[in-house]
């Protein structure tokens, strides 16, 4: 029997391409059929079968107080009685505003955007328009959303510059786009020895979610700090998927680093289209209508997305609120650990508050190398696995898992039971 999830994704292939809205939705790395969701309440969604599944994808990062919470509801609905979108100035998008930056001690002033992409894809062109240069510089395995110039490749030498990693996007493009290695500090200080003074911005995730979970290595992030200053370049912290999900300063306060620009996402948005950039204001100052760097959006600060993401905002700075997620968190990747080991399966995991990586490799990675080492296979199998017990994991190796706070014990020990179930099957 075809279940509806197969009718669906079927048909969904005849008019979406690749039957998905975004590619790591089709399951081309796991293989299989994508689910579809219908519902979602606290931990769980369910699928067009009616299948539960205890859920770590959480949207990709902003579901952080689960599905479908009541008070966020409930500021959706309020909010769009009074209209959906005025593109005009409104009093939410302020307290947004103020928000952040009282939140982000770097931030003395922002601007509301509708996605991650648009935030970063920004934030680079004012700095470019702030230094006057052209040049940037991203690490292996970070993702930036999908302007062309953060969609590159490395170039064939740790020095030369990057190459399109998409069909369409001009070589002329990437060649303004340097790639280096995530963690690795040397190749920093020989990389702006070399052309520091045509460096407009370097841009990384605080720690990467998006080649697995890579945390970052100390010295990694104070150089980046120093040399950016050093050079008059402007450092570009993306939180899209650690703002307000690793704790309540973001990675910034976390590891007490403060960037030029920070970009925001996923989570502030609580669920809805909702994305920021912000930082000193002598930068921010330079945007339009003040200054020459154009930006906009029809869209923009959309009333119904700022109430979602002011309520989640208001319900994560709850005392205690960040600690209970990364328990909740570390109690996941210490069980699946020890299910691993029990079973003799080459497994390692790791998590930065309520963000994990699991990893079929027997220690944390810490560069996208050391990523590509991973036994995919494992992961696979372990994936469709899970899915078969009702635990729903990114369905890519390379991705980030996310805990919320609806995941209370009683999932996490659900999902360790079936972990132990799996990785039992996978010893044989
Ligand atoms: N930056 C980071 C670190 C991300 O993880 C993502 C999305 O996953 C983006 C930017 C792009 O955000 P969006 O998908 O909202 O455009």
């Amino acid at each position: 029997m075809t279940s509806r999830n197969q009718q669906l994704f079927e048909k969904s292939q005849q008019f979406i391409p690749g039957g998905v809205n975004s590619p790591v939705r089709a399951f081309g790395s796991v293989g299989g059929t994508p689910v579809f969701f219908k519902r979602g309440a606290g931990a769980t969604v369910w699928d067009e079968d009616g299948q539960a599944y205890i859920d770590y994808v959480g949207s990709w990062g902003p579901m952080i107080l689960g599905h479908a919470h009541p008070e966020v509801i409930k500021a959706v609905q309020e909010t769009a009685a009074n209209g959906l979108s005025f593109g005009a100035p409104t009093a939410l998008e302020l307290e947004m505003a103020e928000t952040l930056c009282m939140l982000l001690p770097g931030m003395d002033q922002v601007r509301l955007v509708s996605s991650g992409t648009e935030a970063t894809m920004s934030a680079i062109r004012l700095a470019r328009g702030y230094t006057g240069r052209s040049k940037i510089i991203k690490f292996e395995g970070c993702y930036h959303g999908h302007a062309d110039s953060l969609l590159v490749k490395a170039g064939s030498g740790a020095l030369t510059f990057g190459q399109p990693s998409s069909g369409g996007v001009p070589a002329e493009t990437a060649a303004h786009t340097l790639v280096l290695a995530y963690n690795d500090s040397a190749a920093l200080v020989e990389t702006f020895g070399k052309i520091g003074n045509e460096i407009a911005a370097v841009i990384v995730e605080p720690v990467a979610g998006n080649m697995n979970l890579v945390a970052p290595k100390p010295e990694f992030l104070k150089a980046l700090r120093e040399l950016c200053t050093q050079h008059g370049s402007v450092l570009i912290f993306d939180e899209v998927m650690t703002g307000f999900r690793v704790g309540p300063k973001c990675a910034q306060g976390m590891f007490g680093i403060v960037p030029d620009l920070t970009t925001l996402g996923k989570v502030i948005g609580g669920g809805m289209p909702l994305g920021a950039f912000g930082g000193r204001r002598e930068i921010m100052q330079k945007l339009a209508p003040l200054g020459p760097v154009y930006q906009a959006g029809t869209l923009s600060g959309n009333p119904v997305a700022v109430a979602a993401g002011l309520t989640t905002l208001r319900l994560v700075q709850a005392p205690g609120f960040y600690d209970k997620l990364a328990a909740a968190t570390r109690k996941l990747i210490d069980g699946l650990t020890a299910a691993a080991r029990k079973h003799g399966v080459i497994f390692s995991a790791q998590s930065v508050g309520g963000m994990f990586g699991v990893y079929f490799r027997a220690t944390p990675p810490t560069s996208y190398a050391e990523v590509m080492e991973c036994d995919k296979t494992a992961f696979n199998h372990f994936f469709h696995a899970m899915l078969e017990k009702g635990i729903y994991l990114a369905p890519s190796a390379f991705e980030a898992g996310f805990v919320s706070a609806a995941h209370t014990d009683l999932e996490i020990e659900k999902t360790l039971q079936a972990a132990d179930e799996v990785f039992g099957g996978m010893s044989k």
